[in-house]
């Protein structure tokens, strides 16, 4: 046993008994963690506001050894993210944001740089700061988030697609028509791999290009539109790539926009 600190984002909240909740919490400096935080279900309980989901906290917890749930001691709300605020979609992007944490990372792993991703994706979610890509129709930026936290996560998890070239030979897939994105080779397909292929999915130039631009490191996404038939067809491809990851469809992908 050892206590331990740390900031945390609530992916989940469960109710354990008449006085307790089960959490589990993406920590920038541990990585994912269980714990029980007993009495927080009573008024005026020593956890305040801080464990409603998605909120970011300071924690102070026992951590077990032997496979038994850590105790939660402190939290203390540092943030809450407005995105309940801003309506379904942005709601359910948060959602998702917390089901993607909690469904590609392992406990005691740590990947700070995914928790700062996460955090900047909230707070934006949040509206805390106004997204390039939140036109008129405000009602994109959600959709633009959720593809850029996913390929960011798969980026720092070691999961991202190859995007730019093909994923078999590593030359340039076709200068036009639609692409092939094999989702068991990882990547795209160039015309000479793709024969023979299982599990691919066809996207349109436009929707290719707009996965490589929001998978890059840089700021280019910010630049790039999300049209209704990219967001539909971008979706179906993440989906299903990241139902591959995690052995199932992701519960909040349904709500998502498309
Ligand atoms: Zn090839």
């Amino acid at each position: 046993m050892s206590l331990e600190k740390a900031t945390a984002i609530v992916l989940r909240v469960v109710h354990w008994s008449e006085s307790s909740y089960v959490l589990t919490l993406f920590t920038r400096e541990l990585g994912k963690i269980s714990a029980v935080a007993k009495g927080a279900r009573r008024p005026k309980g020593p956890f305040d506001a801080a464990l409603d989901l998605l909120a970011l906290c300071k924690v102070v917890f026992v951590r077990k050894t032997s496979g038994a749930l850590d105790v939660l001691t402190e939290a203390k709300l540092v943030r809450c993210f407005r995105v309940r605020a801003l309506g379904l979609g942005a709601l359910n992007a948060g959602y998702y944001v917390a089901e993607l944490l909690n469904e590609l990372t392992d406990e005691y792993d740590p990947h700070p740089v995914l928790f700062d991703v996460a955090e900047a994706a909230l707070l934006r979610l949040g509206g805390a700061a106004a997204s390039a890509v939140a036109t008129a129709a405000g009602a994109i930026a959600p959709a633009a988030e959720v593809l850029r936290f996913e390929l960011l996560a798969l980026r720092e998890l070691g999961y991202l697609p190859t995007l730019e070239e093909c994923v078999e030979c590593g030359r340039p897939v076709a200068a036009d028509g639609r692409v092939a994105f094999g989702l068991l080779s990882g990547g795209v397909l160039c015309r000479d791999c793709r024969p023979g292929k299982r599990q691919v999915v066809s996207l349109s130039r436009q929707s290719w290009q707009t996965l490589v631009a929001f998978a890059r490191p840089d700021e280019a996404w910010r630049q790039t539109p999300l049209s209704r038939e990219v967001r539909g067809e971008v979706r179906g491809a993440m989906g299903q790539f990241i139902a591959g990851i995690i052995g199932h469809e992701p519960q909040v992908a349904a709500y998502l926009e498309r």
